[in-house]
């Protein structure tokens, strides 16, 4: 028996090699929120300079996903591979630099369990093959945005633009829906977000939301079909209530900065990617259709 036979025999096998899977790639993501801002802001810092015409900015030092090595930002201690293992290391150091003892975020083990735990659903949830990988990816990438998007208020191209390009290949597969549907999907995503952010402006001269918004509903719609829209907008404001609620409980009145809407929308969408047929099907039961 080969480990893909066993893979696709036992539903079990599947999700514990995807639980293993999604850690890895968790303490990944953890890099990919912590730089891709930062990479991102350096490079629309140069593109500025150059329209500017203000002269370059000396070259510092290498700084992508892969360099340089991951260090203490108190001490800078180099992150060793075993100081690097996703939540055994955290366990391990009790949650403390090996270097200088200063505390390490929650953040990182709570990212890497997150991821952990969503792949080995989503193996449990599909089954092994196609539909499984595409599933975990797509996760995989609203985890990054979200919490992007929390931090910094945005939601990257580089992230948002390949998945919905995926979404549309995929479904040219008709892997969740057929390519009508999706690329309708795609365009009723963008522009309804679009129109909402017009209307707004045009009453309260304000910006309720960014672009990437807009972007993010198109790359739902491309994985879903324009069926799953109404329901992840709806989701999103649900989503959007609760923790709305919880974190005004949690952080301290002081601070005042802008609730992103990308995190709920990316939330929404995932529920309703997974689940959207019987949340459907079960509400037009109850409604007595
Ligand atoms: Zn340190």
């Amino acid at each position: 028996m080969t480990l893909l036979d066993l893979l696709a025999s036992s539903p079990l096998a599947f999700a514990v090699c995807a639980l293993i899977l999604g850690l890895l790639v968790g303490s990944f993501l953890n890099v990919v929120i912590h730089r891709l801002p930062k990479m991102l802001e350096r490079e629309w810092q140069a593109q500025a300079r150059d329209i500017l015409k203000l002269p370059e900015e000396p070259k510092g030092p290498v700084y992508n996903l892969l360099l340089p090595h991951s260090a203490c930002p108190h001490c800078g201690h180099k992150i060793r591979a075993w100081e690097n293992l996703p939540i055994i290391s955290y366990l391990a150091l009790r949650g403390r630099c090996a270097g200088c003892q200063a505390p390490i975020s929650k953040r990182y083990p709570l990212v890497e369990l997150a991821s952990g735990l969503i792949t080995a659903f989503i193996a449990w949830h599909f089954g092994f093959g196609w539909q499984a990988g595409a599933f975990m990816l797509l996760s995989w990438g609203l985890l990054a945005m979200s919490l992007i998007d929390a931090d910094h208020q945005i939601l990257p191209d580089v992230l948002v633009l390949p998945l919905l390009w995926l979404g549309l290949i995929l479904n040219s597969q008709a892997l969740n829906t057929s390519l009508p549907d999706a690329l309708w999907g795609a365009v009723a995503g963008y522009m309804s977000l679009w129109l909402v952010y017009w209307l707004f402006k045009l009453v309260t001269g304000k910006e309720g939301m960014g672009h990437g918004d807009f972007k993010l509903l198109a790359m739902i719609g491309a994985w879903g079909g324009w069926q799953v829209l109404p329901l992840t907008i709806l989701l999103s404001s649900l989503v959007g209530a609760v923790l709305g609620v919880i974190m005004l409980r949690l952080r301290d009145a002081k601070t005042s900065t802008p609730i992103p809407f990308g995190p709920y929308l990316a939330i929404a969408g995932w529920i309703a990617l997974l689940w959207g047929d019987q949340i459907n099907t079960s509400y037009m039961h109850f409604a007595g259709f």
